[in-house]
């Protein structure tokens, strides 16, 4: 597993040289909806609005578990969403963001970044969280 924390380092260490490293990235997105104000804001998001949201969970590992139901899998899909969507459920789908979240300015930054550091706990191979707050708009919080 990559989990240390001169990981980033020894990548580049052996990108510089030339050589392959070949990982598993594996994605799985999920929806809600919820509204939010950004109190602050100088333009129109300081009036309270809604988005329908998704988020694409971005997990990376180098190893797949060896035996067993789950052979061969960096983890069972089903699995991924019995983590994520009891989260989904208790802080956003339907929920006012400001409340939920603590925040007077529940940017997608910021929702990205909460969202990482909610699951970072539970999925010691998470790599990113993105979260699309329309079709055109997203932002992505990762690991280097
Ligand atoms: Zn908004």
């Amino acid at each position: 597993m990559l989990t240390s924390p001169y990981c980033s380092e020894i990548l580049l260490l052996v990108y510089s040289f030339g050589l392959n490293i070949m990982l598993f990235e594996l994605e799985k997105s999920f929806r809600f909806e919820a509204g939010h104000v950004i109190v602050h804001h100088d333009g129109k998001c300081r009036n309270p609005h809604g988005h329908s949201y998704t988020l694409a969970v971005v997990l990376r590992s180098n190893t797949l578990i060896p035996s067993g139901p789950k052979a061969n899998m960096v983890i069972d899909f089903n699995d991924l969403s019995n983590i994520v969507m009891p989260m989904i459920d208790q802080y956003l789908d339907h929920q006012w963001l400001n409340d939920t979240l603590e925040s007077e300015a529940p940017t997608v930054e910021f929702i990205a970044k909460w969202i990482f550091e909610y699951l970072e706990p539970f999925l010691p191979s998470l790599y990113a969280i993105t979260v699309f707050e329309t079709h055109s708009s997203k932002v992505t919080y990762r690991k280097y």
